[in-house]
């Protein structure tokens, strides 16, 4: 594997340009952290990531995201904003023209943080301590700009002429937790490179593969009464709570069913995830409704449409053999509608980041998939290899979710190397 860009010397000053620039990306991901970015309010931090950029030289173009549904199979349930105003991604890139030769990819958007109370400091108030920042999306995946735009700083430093004949991207799209529209939005508008580096959390890891994910929501109706009577009625939340160990248990099923060797290594590959319950207004009622939302992870050889179809099957027939069930439960799907992906290990993407990652700390990275969805996905769609490659995350989605501020420095010594190698010399990732 040609190294020849890696030079020590070049490799030590570049080492010494991260560790230099080290204070401004965290004060930058500090930055990103207070402005919360939950679906539908991304627009601040997008500015803060778009202001960042633009003082590395990078020019930045302002993407409209159209409200509403997205026609594609490929496309999530687009969800219903109280304010859907005028959205936007943001793309940023250095100068020239003519195809991206490498993208980097972050999403902006962060789960919510509906439990303040429970978190020691305040979820969006980025907190430093024991070597860590802590605040939503910290972690997933705001670390992530932090290191890409930490590595392109220390490049600037000691490569400016880097990117003079061929062009790098580093996108930041909305909706990656909800629906990946904003990624295949993108892509379908030609915002594509001859390969991805997401920078998602995986503990300076290579995140290769993903299973599908659909959500639903399973909508059980029962019996409204007053409490007296409610040993003689059904209570739909009891009802629901069946219907969703009926579905547990047939997830629980399909690795066997459906053996993927891409994913061997993990653990409980087909998660189905009660996310949200609601019912009820009142302890002296019996509920008329009860809504549990669903998030169902699913082979990787079903597409969005199947993996619909087999869980509207499943519910029908669970509904069918209980007595309990007097009207059938209405399915919805609302958001994610994932396809599993898959990227080689062998392909050129992965080894060269390991060869990146193995010059920069002495020993090559992991490489692994996971029972969830990236992205990456939807590069590999659009026939584009892609990987995730990041920081060390805690707690992500949870409570008190942080990051390693020392793997920002780490992930990001491995992405220098990695976009020196791919912008060093004449060839592409091709050759
Ligand atoms: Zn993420």
């Amino acid at each position: 594997v040609a190294l020849a860009p890696l030079d020590r010397r070049c490799t030590a000053a570049l080492d010494d340009a991260v560790a230099r620039h080290a204070e401004v990306a965290f004060e930058f991901l500090e930055r990103l952290v207070r402005a919360p970015s939950t679906v539908g309010h991304e627009q601040a931090a997008l500015e803060v990531f778009a202001a960042q950029v633009e003082g590395l030289g990078l020019n930045v173009r302002r993407l409209p995201f159209p409200a509403g549904p997205v026609a594609d199979v490929s496309a999530g349930v687009a969800p219903r904003l109280l304010d859907p105003g005028a959205r936007y991604q943001v793309l940023a890139t250095t100068q020239g023209t003519g195809p991206l030769r490498v993208l980097l990819n972050g999403h902006i958007d962060v789960v919510p943080a509906e439990t303040p109370d429970l978190w020691t400091t305040p979820p969006f108030v980025p907190d430093r301590r024991d070597g860590r920042m802590y605040g939503r999306g910290t972690g997933d995946m705001k670390g992530g700009f932090a290191l890409g735009v930490l590595a392109l700083a220390a490049l600037a430093d000691v490569a400016p002429d880097l990117f003079g004949r061929a062009r790098l991207g580093f996108l930041a799209v909305v909706e990656e937790e909800c629906t990946g529209n904003g990624a295949l939005l993108a892509a379908r508008d030609g915002v594509l490179a001859d390969e991805v580096v997401l920078l998602e959390p995986t503990d300076l890891g290579l995140l290769l593969g993903g299973v599908g994910v659909l959500w639903v929501d399973l909508e059980v109706r029962g019996a409204p009464a007053h409490a007296e009577s409610a040993h003689r009625v059904v209570n739909p939340v009891d009802l629901g709570m069946r219907l969703v160990d009926g579905v547990r248990a047939w997830a629980a099923g399909l690795a066997q069913q459906f053996p993927d060797p891409a994913l061997t290594d993990v653990e409980s590959p087909y998660n189905v995830n009660l996310g949200a319950v609601s019912s009820g207004a009142w302890p002296s009622s019996v509920p008329p409704t009860a809504t549990f939302r669903l998030r169902v992870g699913h082979p990787r050889a079903w597409t969005p449409s199947e993996a619909e179809r087999r869980v509207r099957e499943l519910v029908a027939a669970l509904a069918a053999a209980d007595p309990d069930v007097v009207r059938e439960p209405l399915v919805r799907t609302t958001g994610l509608r994932a396809a599993g992906y898959h990227l080689d290990d062998a392909h050129p993407l992965v080894q060269t980041l390991a060869d990146a990652h193995q010059d920069a700390h002495g020993h090559r990275p992991r490489s692994f998939s996971m029972g969830s969805t990236t992205d990456a996905r939807t590069y590999l769609d659009f026939a584009v290899p892609a990987v995730c490659f990041g920081a060390v995350a805690h707690d992500i989605h949870g409570v008190d979710e942080s990051v390693e501020l020392a793997s920002i420095v780490d992930g990001a010594r491995t992405l220098a190397r990695y976009l020196l190698l791919r912008f060093a010399g004449d060839e592409g990732p091709g050759t």
